[in-house]
């Protein structure tokens, strides 16, 4: 066990630890969790009374869990003092105790850092961000059925443009670079452009795609998307989809089927529990979601793809307030709230914990505490229909009563 100068280990919890691939959950776990910058203040400890209600509930003292603070953000900087907004001590514990959860975290400004987030992504290898989408009833929102959008996105998290491999333009080895790549293809790039690389693996691409099949296999979800701009970028984007449809065939021959396979050996009739995999342009999948949303899944993307859908389909359920997250990678898992600290309505009582509340209903899955997630999603989904909502959602609903985050995380542990 690692020795922590500031984390303390509560004494009675156990650790999560990983067998042959597989985790085992010992019965009182010791679950990281990092408060959040801004309003992490108000919507963590709104979570954690219903995280802890909802066990309480689900096992009757018999399970319990150990929660532990990490530190990141401003109260990283308070604690371990100036510039330390992400401590090795709290990348170590995430990856020593395998699962965490955050609220959201201020960027700073200066300081070398470009963003937490993205930071822990990488430092950790949680190579996949998932985010499932789905309606609650009585969530506004700009669809005319906004039910048949049931959606989980699995986002390669570590490469793309956004591996950070960019170059200013006008400086001297952007110069320098440009030259070089007109000098193989003439005439390609205009002096004093920006350049940004977009490099794309196969090993990244497949370790991906294998966990979103996995994903639909667990879940005996029967169809899995790969979602690319391979019509244009053929060595990226178009190599994403090829890697994706080899690892299917390579690793999951037995589970699944393509679509070019449907047509040929099916007569395009699904065969009896196959998961049908097939691929869409990333421009098309945008109005797929919106005409035909419920013939999609699960969808496998890059980087870049993958957030802009995220946040568009999200928005098709109405809004991020409501929208959960998960970085994983072969086993460590961080979950998070997909919105940001909202500094203005930080300490005030006011914003909706749901983000993180539903995130911790995807790590309760995570470590087969199933019944406690099916808790919480159902007094949350009670609280939401009953109209006792939080500023965000009150003042797009009529005759609803506004409550304050503090209220509406009683209010779900009341209809549990
Ligand atoms: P933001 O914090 O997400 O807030 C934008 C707006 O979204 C808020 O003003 C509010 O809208 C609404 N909102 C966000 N969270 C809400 C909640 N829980 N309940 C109800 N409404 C909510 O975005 P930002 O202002 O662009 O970013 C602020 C900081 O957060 C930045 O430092 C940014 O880098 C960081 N950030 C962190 C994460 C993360 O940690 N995962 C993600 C994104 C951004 P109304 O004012 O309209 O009510």
């Amino acid at each position: 066990m690692k020795k922590y100068k500031k984390i303390s280990i509560p004494k009675d919890g156990e650790k999560i630890t990983v067998d042959n691939g597989k985790l085992n959950i010992p019965d009182n776990p010791i679950l990281g969790f990092i408060e959040g910058d801004g309003i992490g203040q108000d919507i963590w400890p709104a979570s954690k009374i219903v995280f802890d209600a909802a066990v309480k509930k689900a096992y009757k003292g018999k399970r319990k869990i150990a929660w532990m603070e990490l530190f990141a953000g401003d109260k990283a900087v308070s604690v371990y003092g100036k510039n330390k907004w992400l401590p090795q001590e709290t990348l170590d514990a995430i990856e020593e105790y395998v699962v965490a959860i955050k609220g959201p975290l201020t960027t700073p400004i200066g300081g070398g850092i470009r963003s937490l987030n993205v930071t822990l992504r990488q430092k950790l290898d949680l190579f996949a961000c998932i985010r499932p989408v789905k309606y609650y009833t009585g969530v506004p929102s700009p669809m005319k059925r906004p039910q048949l959008l049931d959606v989980t996105i699995f986002r390669e998290n570590t490469e793309d443009v956004y591996a950070g491999v960019e170059f200013k333009a006008g400086q001297k080895e952007t110069e320098k670079l440009i030259k070089y790549i007109n000098k193989m293809i003439p005439g390609k790039i205009r002096k004093n452009s920006g350049i940004g690389i977009k490099p794309m693996s196969e090993f990244c691409t497949s370790r991906l795609v294998s966990k979103a099949i996995q994903y639909a296999i667990d879940k005996k979800i029967d169809n899995v998307t790969l979602v690319h701009k391979g019509n244009i970028m053929k060595f990226t984007e178009g190599s994403f989809k090829e890697w994706g449809y080899k690892v299917a065939k390579k690793e999951y021959r037995d589970f699944i089927v393509t679509e070019d396979e449907l047509w040929s050996d099916y007569n395009g009739k699904m065969p009896k529990d196959k998961i049908l995999i097939k691929d869409r342009i990333a421009d098309s999948i945008f109005q797929q979601l919106l005409l035909r949303p419920n013939e999609y899944s699960i969808l496998a993307t890059s980087n870049l793809n993958g957030d802009y859908l995220s946040d568009a389909a999200a928005a098709q359920v109405g809004g991020l307030g409501l929208a959960p997250g998960a970085n994983i990678g072969y086993h460590t898992a961080l979950f998070e709230a997909t919105h940001g600290t909202a500094p203005k309505y930080a300490g005030m009582d006011k914003v909706n914990p749901g983000s993180v509340i539903l995130s911790g209903v995807m790590m309760f899955d995570y470590i087969g505490w199933n019944k406690v997630s099916k808790i919480i999603e159902s007094a949350l989904k009670k609280t939401i229909k009953a109209k006792t909502v939080t500023y965000d959602l009150a003042r797009q609903m009529k005759g609803a009563k506004k409550m304050k985050t503090s209220q509406f995380a009683k209010a779900i542990v009341k209809n549990m």
